[in-house]
């Protein structure tokens, strides 16, 4: 079976789908790996370490030639995937209701592949190793640390000098699913006083359990917010009002908020007000970690460093590419694992069975149509 690992074309995009460890082992599988030249160029990967690890190097046509499992980090163009094998798996993460996502599911339900969006992926046990919603957010959660302490005109931890003592600065972390964890986790590293917040419950004890205080909205009828599969759902106007009350109190009291807050399919929920982010004092720094999804941060900028009344809010877009090689390794590691665990010897092949849960979750084209029920709602 010949795999394609494809050179990613969108802006900024700087990981791969496939590093050499990866192609060491889809090779120890029996599989022929193809990788479009320069693929890890950005991820710090030369093609003579793929070579070295048993890939052939060649141009997208040559790398799709025949080729019955690509993998990708973002969904690639339909337009540019001509000479797959009928049937192939396309296995990236396709953001299938994001913008153009169902034109090019369609497009790949033209072609014939069987397109795989990895980021719907079920929170169950055993699709835990292949989870690269997980494997990014918690690279995303330390670099947004690292990314406003760099910003931030200040230490970060407690200094005592013979020229006077530095006090620790203030981190607040808002939404504490993978992300918000690992930010309160670094944050503690690099020595800051840590709160943080989240509309789940659950969260309070693991945001003790990393020495961060927990900042909750009490005495509000249906404050759980616990949607499906462990997500957040969306709170009430009661519950919305009580925490922006909360907020607004406790905010104007720290250097670095990192806002990382996302309910599934639903836009992030705006959690810093302009007005909020005025009491801030000079010198603050915001991340928003869910600009792309709408922004938790009223103001943020996709893309872009703004400064608001002497507050800095970074809108990096792709987090995770900014940290390539690591977020390549794992990203590539998820891939496999998934790839890996539905190898069938016999065929040669991977074999996703009908009724499968996780099958049934990520599949959104097959057989020439689009199959996704998230797509024909
Ligand atoms: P996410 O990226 O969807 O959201 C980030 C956080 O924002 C969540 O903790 C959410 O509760 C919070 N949030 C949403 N609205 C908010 C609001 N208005 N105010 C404050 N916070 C708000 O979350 P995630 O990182 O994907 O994690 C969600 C859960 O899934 C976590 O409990 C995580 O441990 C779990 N998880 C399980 C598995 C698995 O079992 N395989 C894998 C990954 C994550």
């Amino acid at each position: 079976m010949k795999i394609a690992v494809l050179h990613e074309r969108a802006e900024g995009e700087t990981r791969v789908a496939a590093t050499p460890e990866t192609v060491r082992k889809f090779t120890a599988l029996g599989a022929q790996v193809g990788v479009e030249q320069g693929a890890g160029a950005a991820a710090g990967l030369a093609d003579d370490d793929y070579v070295a690890a048993g890939a052939t190097i060649a141009d997208r046509a040559g790398v799709l030639a025949g080729a019955e499992l690509v993998l990708g980090v973002r969904g690639p163009d339909p337009a540019g995937l001509a000479g797959v094998a009928p049937g192939a798996w396309l296995v990236a993460a396709l953001d299938p209701l994001g913008q153009d996502g169902r034109a090019r599911a369609a497009g790949y339900a033209a072609l014939g592949l069987e397109a795989l969006a990895m980021e719907w992926m079920p929170r169950i046990t055993r699709a835990q190793s292949m989870d690269i919603l997980s494997s990014q957010s918690n690279l995303a959660g330390y670099k947004a640390v690292l990314d406003a302490a760099s910003e931030y005109g200040r230490a970060l931890p407690m200094m005592m000098t013979a020229a006077g003592t530095i006090p620790a600065a203030r981190v607040f972390v808002m939404g504490v699913g993978v992300a918000g964890l690992q930010a309160i986790a670094t944050a503690r590293r690099l020595g800051a006083q840590v709160s943080a917040t989240d509309v789940r419950a659950a969260t309070r004890e693991q945001i003790q359990s990393l020495g961060a205080k927990p900042i909750f909205v009490e005495q509000v009828a249906g404050i759980e917010g616990e949607g499906q599969g462990g997500y957040a759902g969306e709170t009430s106007a009661e519950y919305q009002a009580a925490q922006a009350a909360l907020v607004s109190g406790h905010i104007a009291r720290q250097d670095i908020v990192i806002t990382t807050a996302l309910i599934p399919g639903r836009p992030a929920p705006r959690l810093i007000s302009a007005a909020q982010l005025a009491t801030m004092r000079p010198g603050s720094v915001v991340v928003d970690l869910a600009v792309e999804q709408g922004g938790n941060v009223e103001g943020a900028v996709a893309g872009e460093i703004v400064r608001r009344g002497g507050v800095t809010i970074i809108g990096h877009r792709n987090m995770p590419a900014r940290l390539a090689a690591d977020a390549s390794a794992l990203f590539a590691r998820n891939l496999f694992n998934f790839v890996s665990a539905f190898w069938d010897k016999e065929a040669g092949r991977p074999v996703l069975p009908d009724g499968d849960p996780i099958a049934e979750a990520i599949r959104v084209t097959r057989g020439g149509a689009v199959v996704a029920e998230r797509l024909r709602e």
